[in-house]
């Protein structure tokens, strides 16, 4: 029997891993620069997390858990973690940590698990890099979330993207907002299809969020949110689109972005692709002050993040050209053993040099010069040092650079530095 990986899951296979490298290098070092410290949760959790951290109204609750039972007999529900947001709250409280910092600024790269359709740009278990503001209120959180995450995809090249944003005002803002919302598209009910009719009474705001083209129109025509925003959140929406105009991030706004789940407040935003196919989300995140106490904290907790899918991202870095651009590290040198006596002291040598920081390859298949030399070049490896008893007795070695192919007779002693220098 040949074993395969589960449809929706895929390997990341080690000509890959430079480039997944890269990404999580580029984004851990925006994060540091805006002072995030990395957070890992655990893979799953309690199910009643998710239940009330995501909403039982959403699709990932509904219908895209891995959820289990720990044993047959147990009471308790366990989920493969299906976003972080909710994790990284139940941490936050667990462990008091704002009693340790006012703000606390957390980021992961993570793996998370929902039950879909596997599709191009859709998985059953895929990678996010995201971070959390925990603490603050103020519209400066918010512009410092997105300019983050704008920032990461600037250093990684991506274009061809836009930046949508809106916001959702306060509790207040949304129940008047659905009420204004349902009066609109009562007279037209018949119209909607069927997951927009479900969501009529449930969670009316998410019927914006439809990709059906039939309802293109009358979705357009909708009351706007941002027309029916309390004073404190309008106010707060400017204050983050003018840092966003003076960090020259661009944006649009969208008010068909919405986020129905009661604890999402202020700004929403999501960035899209024109490299993807129909999964065009890179990323997205936004304000949800009232998880914390959804969560069971006894007093509002201000919050803003974001998420952004890698595999999505590696679409857009594929047809950009830029993954090609990636490539995985070459060794510095390769020591070619001429002869058993040879191979003692390359053995030995490789060893050293590794430790003073080279890249070394050795043939650990005991082949053939011709064929360690071919191995490399394919290796793409930089110098090639051919080690005989000639070479062992004069203490003089040939340094050969297999991209320029010169050659240099180097003493023994002077060999590591050498290479050490023109490596470096
Ligand atoms: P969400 O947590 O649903 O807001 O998703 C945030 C980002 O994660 C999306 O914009 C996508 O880039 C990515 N993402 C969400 N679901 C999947 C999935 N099933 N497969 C791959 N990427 C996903």
């Amino acid at each position: 029997m040949k074993f395969q990986t589960i449809t929706g899951t895929k390997d990341i296979l080690p000509s890959e891993s430079s480039l997944w490298q890269h990404i999580e290098q580029t984004a851990r070092s925006v994060f540091k620069r805006f002072g995030y410290s990395e957070i890992r949760t655990p893979v799953f959790e309690d199910t009643n997390l998710f239940l009330r951290g995501i909403g039982e109204t959403t699709d990932i609750v509904g219908k895209e858990m891995y959820t289990f039972k720990p044993s047959a007999e147990s009471e308790e529900s366990l989920t493969l973690r299906p976003e972080m947001t909710a994790s990284v709250m139940r941490a936050y409280l667990q462990h008091s940590l704002g009693a340790q910092s006012p703000v606390v600024k957390v980021y992961y790269i993570s793996e998370l698990f929902r039950k879909e359709k596997p599709q191009k740009g859709r998985y059953r278990q895929f990678w996010q890099f995201g971070a959390e503001c925990i603490g603050s209120a103020n519209p400066e959180a918010d512009a410092e979330v997105i300019a983050m995450m704008m920032m990461i995809y600037d250093e990684l090249g991506i274009k061809n993207t836009t930046l949508k944003l809106n916001s959702l005002g306060d509790i207040e803002t949304r129940k008047r907002y659905r009420t204004i919302l349902q009066d609109y598209l009562r007279p037209h009910f018949d119209k909607l299809d069927a997951v927009s009719k479900e969501r009529f009474e449930k969670n009316p705001l998410r019927i914006l969020d439809s990709k059906n083209p039939d309802l293109k129109e009358l979705i357009e025509n909708a009351p706007r949110i941002l027309e029916c925003l309390d004073e404190v959140s309008k106010s707060h929406f400017e204050t983050v689109k003018t840092y966003l105009d003076d960090f020259g991030v661009k944006y649009v706004i969208d008010h068909r972005l919405v986020r129905g789940l009661d604890y999402y407040s202020r700004t929403a935003f999501e960035l899209v692709s024109s490299d993807l196919g129909a999964q065009d989300a890179l990323g997205g995140g936004g304000r949800y002050d009232g998880l914390g106490e959804q969560l069971g904290a006894e007093k509002e907790i201000p919050a803003v993040g974001f998420a952004s899918g890698i595999e999505r991202l590696l679409i857009a870095l594929e047809s950009a050209g830029i993954s090609e651009k990636i490539q995985p590290p070459k060794p510095d040198v390769m020591l070619v053993a001429q002869s058993p006596l040879a191979r003692g002291w390359i053995m030995k040598t490789a060893q050293a040099w590794r430790k003073e920081g080279l890249t070394v390859e050795t043939d650990l298949l005991a082949r053939s010069l011709k064929a360690q030399m071919r191995e490399a070049n394919r290796l793409g490896a930089t110098f090639a040092v051919i080690v005989g008893e000639n070479e062992l007795q004069t203490g003089k070695f040939q340094l050969k650079n297999l991209l320029t192919s010169e050659q240099k007779e180097i003493q023994q002693e002077d060999l590591l530095s050498e290479i050490k220098t023109r490596t470096a």
